[in-house]
């Protein structure tokens, strides 16, 4: 759409990723059950509870849902694509599987620890759980994962191409392109690995015959992030059409990620 780039994704910036959030203002949860409760209401009425002293946690809950609402309301996330996590002590806060987006309560978030297990009683994490845990293991400076298969994205990454320096942007992901990894099948730990390997290098990547993954300080830069991403995808794919892009070199890129050190996110402004 051609109003992409004006359209700025509304960020959850302000409820950060970190464990020293401070706890935010928890909303009751409605205890009543009404004959006119909809198709969530079996899903509700089988929820795990939350432990009510884990306010701080129920408001990172809340922020993941956030953010996966965001995706779906922008388009980030064709049908039920995509996942959402948070570094979370011990472990992640992590979307759960199988779950529209809009059904989503606090709840239904899943904590997957380090070694990758899961409370008991708790939901089932989402499919792709196990790149979301080798995400935080190849980057302890990064809190936040946001998994989607936005359609540019998904579209170079399905004809196997990778975005180079076709225009400065592409140092917003860290490096002189936004590189392609390799294919492996979803949901394994093979794919885990891929994943890992090509997110020491770069906050974002395309993933072959899937979709694009990127991380962040919070939910909201890596939000911001995953919306960057598709833009390019879909500007490196109109030009694409045009004939053979002329590239930016690798002193001129060199430049451009220096200056990207000091103006961060807001380069583009
Ligand atoms: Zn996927």
């Amino acid at each position: 759409m051609s109003d992409r780039r004006t359209r700025k994704p509304r960020t959850v910036r302000a409820q950060t990723a970190r464990a020293s959030a401070p706890a935010a203002k928890v909303a009751k949860k409605p205890a009543k059950k009404s004959a006119s409760q909809t198709r969530s209401q079996t899903a509700r009425a089988k929820r795990p509870v939350v432990r009510k002293a884990k306010t701080s946690e129920v408001a990172q809950r809340r922020a993941v849902i956030a953010t996966a609402l965001d995706m779906c309301r922008t388009g980030l996330s064709p049908g039920r694509s995509g996942n959402v996590s948070c570094r979370w002590p011990g472990g992640m806060l992590i979307t759960p599987s199988g779950m529209a987006y809009e059904e989503i309560e606090p709840a239904d978030i899943v904590f997957v620890a380090d070694d990758g297990s899961v409370r008991p009683k708790s939901r089932k994490p989402s499919s792709e759980w196990q790149f979301h845990l080798s995400a935080y293991h190849a980057r302890p400076d990064r809190h936040a994962v946001i998994h989607t298969h936005s359609m540019h994205a998904t579209v170079l990454a399905c004809a196997h191409k990778s975005i180079p320096a076709f225009h400065y942007m592409v140092a917003i992901a860290g490096g002189m392109d936004i590189p392609l990894v390799s294919y492996a099948t979803f949901g394994t730990k093979e794919l885990a690995d891929i994943v890992a390997a090509g997110l020491a290098e770069r906050d974002a990547c395309l993933m072959a015959n899937h979709g694009q993954i990127a991380v962040g300080t919070t939910l909201g830069s890596a939000l911001e992030l995953a919306h960057e991403v598709e833009f390019l995808a879909e500007q490196y794919f109109k030009v694409l059409t045009l004939g053979k892009p002329k590239l930016l070199s690798t002193s001129e890129m060199k430049v451009v990620l220096e200056r990207f050190k000091g103006y961060g996110q807001h380069a583009q402004d």
